[in-house]
């Protein structure tokens, strides 16, 4: 039978297995609600962000009134187009809704849209991302949006 040291592994430098830190900045800054500077661009990515699934602007809207019963469709409509442009929300066209962008990841989005429940799940496809950009130079083509939808049922549905 081998002789079983101990002591052979207690001398083993503990220096390599010390826990690296852990990232002393959570990934995305929680921004405060409520308070009265918020602008509307920021009250429509908190209502976008808090909901659920994909949510039209009509709904945006009337969310948007409770606090603003004032409040025109324009306004909504301006927010959405600056927070698309910012890649902080993405337009699923089959659904005719928006969602907040999960990644930050700049122009390119892809969705598994469910036809059953209406959510929509961002995914990444990096090397679609980069074959997209390809051919897009091919043809001279400067992409500036570039969302895919796959429109189908997904597993809680299935
Ligand atoms: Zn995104
Ligand atoms: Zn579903």
């Amino acid at each position: 039978m081998g002789r079983f040291s101990l002591g052979a592994l207690l001398q083993k430098p503990y220096i390599d297995r010390m826990p690296r830190n852990a990232p002393s900045t959570p990934l995305k800054k929680k921004k405060t609600i409520g308070s009265s500077s918020s602008s509307p661009r920021d009250e429509v990515m908190e209502i976008v962000k808090s909901s659920q699934k994909p949510i039209g602007a009509y709904t945006i809207l009337e969310k948007f009134k409770k606090k603003h019963p004032n409040a025109a469709p324009l306004t909504i409509y301006r927010a959405l187009e600056y927070l698309q442009k910012n890649h902080l929300v993405h337009r699923i066209e089959k659904l005719n809704a928006y969602v907040a962008c999960c990644y930050g990841h700049g122009c390119a989005a892809q969705f598994l849209v469910c036809s059953t429940c209406g959510t929509a799940t961002e995914i990444e496809m990096q090397a679609f991302d980069n074959q997209i950009g390809k051919v897009a130079r091919q043809y001279g083509f400067k992409v500036e949006q570039s969302i895919l939808e796959l429109v189908g049922t997904c597993s809680t549905c299935a």
